[in-house]
């Protein structure tokens, strides 16, 4: 047996010789747009800081007041003594904005996965996920101990054929995607998917991780929507007269689960899931990340809640990143932006490592995303857009990638 060092140290040459090796920077954000590494300034077009809610004022005095009053930690898990009122109000007050039944707040969104997936499937039951979902979701679905399979991204006659072949020799089945795809920023075609959940009997899982707070009721009130609207995607279209017909209950979850973070729009940090109040009831019982860990700092809730309150009242911030994003493409010579994620894909990743590098020298930071949180051959970089860029900044990087 080689050493412990030994072992690792060829592991380590190995990934340098795929240009796969990952490295830690120290960066402070000054605000939410700008970062500093090692000494110097760059705009950053790195963060899912869409909103550039981490530095709102009402956000940082709710939080220092917060910090304040019930002092740093959380102390225990939330069953034991750490279920602190600030939990019950964001949780009342996000599950009124994405007009859900009922939401859980966990540690993180990978904890929420975690949580969540293992708690509804198990060894007999399957989860079919779009082959591009998040790390995150395959590890839940690994966890969970389900038959897991894999769809091609964004094709729903490729998921019908795996149902059709494999539905019926399990017992439960999980079909999970992402709203917006965090590397590619595409949008799942939720009506499709949550028409295949119902005729195959099926639960059908959508992460929300990079939807921003569009107000969730765009068809008329108290009327049931279909799914792509109820999930508000970034650019959720606003029905006009003549628009499909409603599809879905509102709040009736029915067989649908939506999960999200805290962490991104929202600025703060936590996980959560939105069902019905039996589902979220059952979790709090057999979600094992949602037990064993201690809760959240009463301060980060603080700060996630009064960002929620900003959104509330600015029913325009959120359609701001999606608008960089289009100007963005329109001045690089892109395809018009789906969502607040502009993906570059170049290829190697020394290609991708190169770009990266040389943005960095104009001042921006665009991180380069590898294989494997991208697929093979396709290292890209991803640029993501905030409320809070200005145009100068978003012009004078179009011009450097223009091609
Ligand atoms: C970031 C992300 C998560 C995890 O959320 P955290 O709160 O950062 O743990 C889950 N799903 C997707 C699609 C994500 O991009």
């Amino acid at each position: 047996m080689p050493a412990l060092d030994e072992f690792l140290r060829k592991k380590l040459a190995a990934l340098d010789e795929q240009h796969a090796r990952r490295l830690l920077h120290t960066d402070t954000s000054l605000d939410p747009v700008t970062i500093e590494r090692d000494g110097k300034r760059y705009v950053s077009f790195a963060s899912n800081n869409y909103l550039g809610l981490t530095h709102h004022p009402d956000v940082i005095a709710a939080g220092t007041i917060a910090l304040q009053k019930y002092g740093a930690g959380g102390g225990a898990s939330r069953l034991v003594t750490g279920n602190h009122p600030l939990y019950e109000e964001t949780e009342a007050l996000l599950a009124n904005m994405k007009n859900a039944e009922k939401a859980l707040i966990f540690g993180s969104g990978y904890m929420a996965h975690g949580g969540l997936i293992p708690a509804l499937v198990g060894k007999g039951d399957l989860i079919v996920l779009d082959e591009f979902s998040h790390a995150s979701m395959i590890d839940a679905a690994k966890l969970s101990g389900a038959a897991l399979l894999r769809f091609s991204h964004n094709n729903p006659d490729d998921l019908e054929n795996t149902l059709k072949t494999y539905r019926k020799k399990y017992t439960h089945c999980l079909i999970a995607t992402e709203t917006v795809f965090s590397m590619d920023g595409d949008l799942a075609p939720l009506d499709s998917l949550q028409t295949l959940a119902t005729t195959y009997n099926c639960w059908l899982l959508t992460d929300e991780a990079h939807t921003l707070l569009l107000p969730p009721v765009r068809g008329k009130a108290g009327m049931g929507v279909g799914l792509s609207s109820y999930s508000e995607t970034v650019e959720a279209p606003t029905p006009s007269a003549g628009a499909a017909p409603p599809t879905l209950p509102l709040k009736g979850e029915g067989n649908i689960i939506r999960l999200g973070t805290l962490s991104k729009a929202i600025g703060a940090y936590g996980g959560y899931v939105l069902g019905s109040e039996t589902l979220i009831d059952y979790l709090i019982t057999a979600a094992r990340p949602f037990i064993f860990t201690t809760s959240l700092p009463p301060a980060v809730l603080a700060t996630a809640k009064a960002a929620l309150e900003v959104i509330q009242k600015n029913p325009g911030l959120c359609a701001k990143p999606l608008e960089h994003a289009r100007y963005f493409c329109e001045l690089a010579g892109l395809p018009p932006a789906q969502s607040a994620i502009v993906p570059l894909i170049l290829g190697g990743n020394e290609k991708a490592l190169r770009a990266s590098d040389t943005l960095k020298e104009n001042g921006f930071l665009v991180p380069a995303i590898r294989p494997p949180t991208v697929p093979k051959g396709t290292a890209r970089l991803r640029f993501s857009f905030s409320a809070a860029h200005e145009k100068a900044d978003i012009a004078r990087l179009a011009a450097l990638v223009k091609v």
